[in-house]
């Protein structure tokens, strides 16, 4: 013991330990146990400290660095580790991949969840409901992407979103649109979904009963639900614009399971129709009617 190097002392402190502390500041710039957290040493002896100052500053950093998700400031990474495996399972729409890489999806989730975010599953999001798997969501959106209204457009245009949850799809979708209305019908979820969402001013959310659309700003150019149902709507059909498409999950012809629905909305010299097509079996939660 008697060998050990002097420890730094604390009090008094001679002048060279208080170094570059302007007047009047009261903590040991770099002195004690402030070097116990290295990271806060160069900030320290740079800005000015206050009583506790060191404290704070540590946990402020801690705060930054370690935010609730655990995923650190890395989050950026390991989206874009996300989107990797998703193109080289075959999403190509580049405005799709890159809207998968912008929204950080770890903040839309539970922080006990907030490590599976950027797993390509769905995560529950309370109120027995889920967000949906990337992947999926990702494959949606390309499809109206595709639509040849959307192409013309470049953009998904004025969308509407059935099923809010928690905001997530619709921080995607803005990416991609000019204007999109979100429709919950539960009033938690659209609760936490407007705290999710504060800053992204092209969203709307509406409280209510998605089955009958949003009335007072259709005509829509896409619609998107994430929810299921037997069939669609016959309201999402009056409020799809000419030109445009809908997406939707919806019982399967055979009575079992989901399919994906897509649904044009044509119009030329043959009048304006309705033209379905049936893809590939998915999950969703049910759509049921009226608010709660
Ligand atoms: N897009 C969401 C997915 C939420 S899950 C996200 O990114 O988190 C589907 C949502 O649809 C649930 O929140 C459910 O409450 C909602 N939903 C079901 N039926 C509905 C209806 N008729 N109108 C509005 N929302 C509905």
């Amino acid at each position: 013991m008697s060998d050990s190097p002097p420890r730094a002392k604390r009090f008094p402190l001679s002048l060279h330990q208080l170094g570059t502390a302007p007047k009047g500041s009261a903590g040991p710039a770099g002195a004690g146990k402030a070097s116990a957290a290295p990271a806060v040493a160069p900030a320290s002896a740079r800005e000015p400290l206050k009583p506790q100052g060191h404290w704070q500053q540590a946990a402020a950093l801690k705060a930054r660095t370690l935010p609730p998700s655990g995923l650190g400031l890395d989050s950026a990474g390991v989206r874009q580790r996300m989107v990797q495996r998703l193109r080289r399972e075959g999403l190509s729409d580049e405005r799709v991949l890159n809207a998968l890489a912008t929204v950080p999806r770890h903040e839309f989730v539970d922080t006990a969840l907030a490590i599976q975010a950027y797993e390509d599953t769905s995560l529950p999001i309370g109120h027995g409901q889920t967000i949906s798997k990337p992947s999926v969501v990702g494959r949606m959106m390309a499809l109206m992407l595709a639509a040849p209204g959307a192409q013309a457009r470049g953009d998904l245009g004025k969308v509407l979103e059935i099923g809010t949850g928690c905001g997530y799809q619709a921080a995607l979708l803005m990416q991609v649109a000019r204007h999109v209305v979100s429709v919950e019908r539960l009033k938690p979820l659209h609760d936490k979904a407007s705290g999710h969402l504060v800053g992204y001013n092209r969203v709307r959310l509406v409280y209510g009963d998605g089955m009958l659309g949003h009335g007072p700003s259709a005509p829509y150019d896409s619609i998107i639900s994430a929810a299921g149902g037997d069939d669609i709507p016959q309201a999402w059909l009056d409020q799809l614009a000419p030109g445009g498409r809908l997406v939707a999950p919806m019982t399967a012809p055979s009575g079992r399971g989901q399919v994906l629905v897509l649904i044009d909305h044509l119009r030329d010299a043959q009048g304006s129709r309705f033209v379905r097509s049936l893809h590939e079996p998915v999950l969703f939660v049910p759509l049921k009617s009226g608010v709660m």
